[in-house]
């Protein structure tokens, strides 16, 4: 008896602490204590809100709870409980704390990309008594009176405090009593989170029946504007042939859209009782796509469905090979439903979702709005909701990009990453530089989920585990209703430009082939991977170029917009219409971006209907779609674009696929120039040709038609691409090999940034070997806002090595570097397994 009740006592008496992740660049937790009060409510998972250093608070995440105080400092008070349900899953901790030791990165910088910021806080200032006060001998008599009004609120705001004592100067009275530690300023806590409110009408209880609904009616006989309004409302409600209708009513806007009468109708239906108003938290999502589409997969597409299952009774990671146009995305349909039957939610990550709207369309023909969409031109708000969605159960499935990582999934049986070879999935900035299809595959691995990996030019990595047998393979080299891949040829530009049959940027062959589309009434697209109207300007007399004051690279000139403009900083200046240095006219654009493409279309097809997608013209967040629709109607007879335009469009009409500057994107110099250039062709290209009646074309123009890669993308060879390209990054110890951490040192002084780099360099090759450090090296645009960047490239093997080990290694080197008087002011950036 005894026993229990002492124990009782202890139990009383110990503090609760809590570990928090702080949203800051800090590689460590922070043990906070808890209040007795919220000691019972606080659980893993949930925000808080915190003070932190000498007047801030912020908003952080309880990691795990305890009862040691710290060993080092006085632990303060946690503020707030903002969640009594947590808001982030023991897995999502998890991953943060995994992202940040694989990613050498610090777990606040994680967990700031991981929420959206409405889960964030705003602040404003406020006042609070401070519990723990202990001099109220300290006080004046002025600052006796604040302080008995502070006790009888929570908190006040300046203003309200204004209020209460009166003439006085509040800020100089608060600071005052800051210092003699009597209260705390904090930010008002207010979560950005607004909630769309939709406003709705619905019958009074009393005419829910059918007997009551016929009275009504009759009764309103002689009020035909009134009967008017309530037979609108039952054509949208049918509740005369089901009640229970009545409960969801109708948004007041559809009611009473068209004419004021309708609205002094309802208006006077509402004062009389007849309809009452009511307000409702409206998704985000809910143009209410009702779930329609039924999906017969073919044959061949069957059979791969059947074999990624059976693959994955054996193997935790699958990768979908499939042709362009094979109807991948209808064998993901199909294992999607089957997962979700099961009870087990469903990631599907897509490179950009804003690049494959067509995509989302397909899919919500399917499953209606019990699909979540996270996307990067969504409003924070809509993330909220998705997030939220995702914890409430409502979204057992989402599409979405790379960040959709983050989600709050606990019970996922299925991972699709689609175009998995997208350089896309790999975050560049800010930390945590991370790659998607990773974290995916780690994701998976906590909650025994599978992964699908889907490309039809797998990377070379993917490829060389699943020869491995490490991943199943599953191929469907069919494209869907009998079509056939594209014609591809390679157009001599270096010839034709000898004999003088190119018309502008346009070989003879591929303008015969536009003109010949255009008298069809067929589709095409061109291919340039760079914007803008020329990459620079130049003057032909004193050989003056535009540069970036802030970067070593070119301006590029827009004509549209009538500007020179860096891509890497954003600097824009005005176009000169002479030359800066030697006053000469004589200035002319070089190279070509797709909006001079677009300019000389026009002149060479006066006819044509044009459009360019490309960064420029899609920054507006429906824009994209736009552009896609007008294709998708037939209204643009030639789409002219960069990247963009590579990825997962999926148009009938379209029979003709251009390809500008093939040689660029062979050249590129960086080991992985040639998958990419394979994989970046080979996709457009696959825009072609989807319908079974008509040979789709791709033309590529080239200055050398020798180069190996090109024919292995007529010939649609991965296989041919890869077994030369597994051999070259074995000779050279690349990935799959190896693993690539690149370090990036920045600094304003060219000497300084020189220095650091080569002293980190120097103690990281003391202990791993020459070997495996390369550089430093100045990257090909070495000055970016004018910083001079130096790179470090760290090779490490796979096998045989303690991954964890090297990189604190690495991590104490960089420390050393930054800490280092001499070399003040020097940061460096850690990219784990760059591209
Ligand atoms: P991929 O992603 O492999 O390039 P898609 O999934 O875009 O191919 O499919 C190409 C086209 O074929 C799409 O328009 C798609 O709707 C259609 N399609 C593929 N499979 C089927 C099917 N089983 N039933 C109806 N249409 C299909
Ligand atoms: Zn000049
Ligand atoms: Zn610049």
């Amino acid at each position: 008896m005894t026993d229990t009740l002492f124990s009782y006592t202890d139990a009383e008496e110990v503090t609760l602490f809590v570990d928090l992740v702080l949203p800051i660049p800090v590689p460590r937790l922070f043990t906070y204590r808890v209040k007795r009060d919220m000691a019972a409510l606080i659980k893993i998972g949930a925000r808080v809100i915190v003070p932190f250093g000498k007047s801030r608070v912020i908003t952080a995440v309880v990691a795990s709870l305890h009862n040691h105080p710290p060993q080092n400092y006085q632990a303060r008070y946690v503020l707030e409980l903002l969640d009594e349900y947590p808001l982030v899953t023991g897995y999502q901790l998890q991953l943060f704390a995994w992202m940040a030791e694989y990613y050498m990165c610090c777990i606040g910088e994680v967990m700031n990309v991981a929420l959206p910021s409405g889960l964030k806080i705003t602040s404003q200032s406020k006042v609070q008594y401070n519990p723990d006060f202990e001099h109220p001998d300290l006080l004046t008599p002025q600052e006796v009176t604040l302080m008995e009004d502070l006790k009888k609120h929570p908190s006040l705001s300046y203003e309200e405090l204004g209020r209460l004592v009166g003439e006085v100067n509040v800020p100089t009275l608060i600071k005052s009593l800051v210092g003699k530690r009597a209260v705390i300023v904090f930010d008002e806590v207010k979560e950005k989170y607004v909630p769309k409110m939709v406003r709705k009408v619905r019958l009074h209880r009393n005419y829910e029946q059918p007997e009551q609904l016929l009275a009504l009616l009759q009764r309103l006989d002689k009020l035909p504007k009134q009967q008017e309004v309530v037979m609108r409302y039952l054509r949208h409600v049918p509740m005369q042939r089901n009640p229970a209708l009545n409960e969801q009513g109708l948004e007041k806007g559809i009611l009473n859209q068209d004419d004021e009468l309708s609205q002094s109708s309802l208006g006077t239906l509402v004062k009389n009782g007849v309809f009452e108003t009511f307000e409702l938290i409206q998704p985000r999502f809910s143009d209410t796509f009702s779930p329609q589409k039924e999906i017969v997969l073919t044959a061949a597409q069957r059979t791969a469905s059947d074999s990624i299952m059976a693959e994955f009774a054996q193997k935790n990671i699958v990768l979908f090979h499939g042709i362009t146009g094979s109807g991948k995305t209808e064998v993901y349909i199909d294992l999607i439903q089957k997962v979700l039957a099961g009870g087990s939610q469903v990631m599907y990550l897509l490179p950009e979702i804003a690049l494959t709207t067509q995509i989302v369309v397909r899919l919500q023909k399917v499953f209606g709005d019990k699909m979540g969409i996270y996307h990067s031109k969504f409003s924070d708000n809509e993330r909220v909701e998705v997030w939220k969605g995702v914890v409430s159960g409502q979204f057992q499935f989402v599409i979405g990009v790379r960040s959709a990582v983050f989600l709050p999934f606990d019970n996922l049986g299925l991972i699709i990453v689609d175009e998995e070879h997208e350089t896309s999935y790999k975050q560049h900035d800010p930390a945590p530089r991370y790659h998607a299809r990773d974290v995916a595959m780690m994701l998976a691995h906590w909650q025994q989920a599978k992964v699908l990996l889907g490309s039809a030019t797998p990377s070379i990595e993917t490829y060389y585990q699943a020869k491995q047998g490490r991943y199943g393979l599953v191929e469907l080299f069919q494209r869907y209703g009998d079509a056939n891949l594209p014609f591809i040829s390679l157009i001599n530009t270096k010839q034709e430009k000898k004999q003088k049959t190119m018309k502008n940027e346009f070989s003879s062959a591929l303008y015969n082939a536009l003109a010949d589309n255009l008298e069809r009434g067929e589709q095409s697209i061109l291919f340039q991977n760079r914007r803008g109207y020329s990459p620079y300007l130049q003057c032909e007399d004193c050989e003056w170029t535009s540069q970036c004051l802030n970067c070593a690279v070119s301006l590029t000139y827009h004509q549209r917009a009538a500007e020179l403009r860096c891509h890497y900083c954003g600097h824009k200046e005005d176009v000169p219409k002479v030359c800066p240095t030697c006053g000469s006219t004589k200035v002319r654009t070089v190279g070509y971006g797709t909006e001079k493409l677009e300019d000389q279309l026009q002149i060479l097809f006066p006819a044509a209907r044009i459009q360019r997608m490309d960064l420029d013209t899609t920054r507006a967040k429906n824009a994209y779609q736009q552009i896609i629709s007008e294709f998708e109607h037939g209204n643009v007879d030639i789409l002219v674009g960069t990247q963009m335009i590579t990825k997962g469009l999926d148009f009938d009409n379209v029979s003709l696929v251009g390809i500008f500057d093939a040689d660029r994107i062979i050249r590129w110099p960086e080991f992985r120039a040639t998958e990419r250039a394979f994989q970046m062709m080979t996709q457009v290209s696959g825009r072609a040709g989807r319908r079974a009646d008509r040979q789709g074309r791709v033309l590529i123009q080239t200055s050398d038609p020798s180069q190996v890669v090109l024919q292995k993308i007529i010939d649609n060879d991965y296989l041919g691409l890869y077994d030369e390209e597994i051999v070259e990054r074995r000779d050279f110890n690349y990935p799959p090999f190896s693993r690539l951490i690149k370090l990036t040192v920045r600094h304003t002084d060219q000497r300084v940034s020189k220095k650091a780099a080569d002293v980190l360099c120097a103690s990281l090759a003391a202990q791993l070997g020459d070997e495996r450090v390369l550089g430093p090296e100045q990257p090909l645009v070495e000055r970016i806002r004018n910083q001079f960047l130096y790179d470090i490239l760290i090779k490490l093997e796979r096998e045989k090595i303690n991954f964890k080990a090297v990189k604190a290694f690495i991590q104490s080197c960089i420390t050393d570097i930054l800490t280092d008087k001499g070399l003040r002011a020097v940061s460096v950036i850690i990219d784990v397994d760059c591209l």
